[in-house]
């Protein structure tokens, strides 16, 4: 058991001694696929809403990975095993195209896909404390609904909230909201939690898709379109959600207030996120 624990084409041990070959496609291209998500009493918390979505990355990526759901379960399960105790732990994993020499093009079908992953404590952020975003223009690609390996957009964005002493970036395309950094982003207005579509310019969350069936099943109506600056700066609430932080409530953008002006309903929703993840990870 250790601490930190990593994977890397079935081979697993403590996660800062552990080597990847120098050919591996990620480390010139991001040329692959992650997922995360939190783990407690050693269950992965969604992992079929995860694995749903990795091998739909892949398909869009054209990755040939051929290992089956159950036998991926059981992978990443071994890692979680190996894990020492802690309240909650942070799973990754990612599949790259292969190890190959450096060249743009598909490496030949020889050329097995490969599996990273690690477990590492986790410290799970309190829904207490709200969340201050700073907004940037977005300026990814058109691949957002893929979770590639190419993350520099949000590494650099990240940062600059993190120099304005603020949690997150919420990223928009002229005026409109398309998520943040790393995470979706929805508001809260006269009731209605309204949250942008799933096309190429967002990741399909799997926290923002919970928050929606979790809103419908409280009576709270949703909406699937996009929203401005504007309509963000006026919400009644604004809600943050990740895989590794839930549901955030937001208290200011640009270091100017917002939200604040629908608690029950933001509680209410926060609340029920609570609750599915604990249940959906007892033993
Ligand atoms: N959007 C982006 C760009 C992300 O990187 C992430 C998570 O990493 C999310 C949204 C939230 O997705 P999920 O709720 O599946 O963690």
């Amino acid at each position: 058991m250790w601490k930190n624990v990593g994977y890397y084409n079935g081979e697993i041990g403590p996660l800062e001694e552990m080597k990847v070959p120098m050919n591996d496609r990620a480390l010139y291209f991001g040329d692959g696929i992650y997922e995360a998500t939190c783990v407690a009493n050693r269950v992965p918390f969604a992992i079929e809403d995860h694995l749903d979505r990795m091998y739909n990355s892949l398909r869009l990526l054209e990755i040939p990975f051929k290992m089956e759901r159950e036998k991926m379960k059981a992978e990443l399960q071994k890692v979680i095993d190996a894990a020492e105790d802690a309240p909650v732990h942070f799973l990754y994993w990612q599949i790259s195209r292969g190890v190959a020499p450096r060249n743009h093009v598909f490496p030949g079908a020889e050329v097995e896909p490969t599996l990273m992953a690690y477990v590492k404590p986790h410290a799970m952020k309190s829904m207490e404390k709200p969340y201050r975003l700073i907004s940037l223009e977005d300026n990814r690609f058109k691949l957002c609904n893929i979770k590639t390996l190419n993350l520099i957009p949000s590494v650099l964005a990240n940062q600059r909230a993190l120099e304005a002493g603020c949690d997150e970036a919420v990223l928009h395309r002229g005026s409109r909201v398309t998520e943040c950094a790393h995470s979706n982003i929805s508001i809260l207005k006269d009731g209605v939690l309204r949250t942008a579509p799933t096309d190429e310019l967002i990741l399909p969350g799997i926290t923002r898709k919970h928050l929606l069936a979790l809103a419908k099943e409280n009576g709270i109506p949703t909406l699937e379109e996009p929203f401005s600056m504007v309509e963000l700066m006026n919400a009644d609430e604004i809600i943050v959600t990740s895989s590794s932080a839930l549901c955030m409530k937001v208290e200011s953008i640009d270091h100017i207030p917002v939200g604040g002006k629908d608690p029950r309903r933001i509680k209410l929703l926060q609340d029920a996120y609570l609750a599915k993840f604990q249940r959906e990870t007892r033993k």
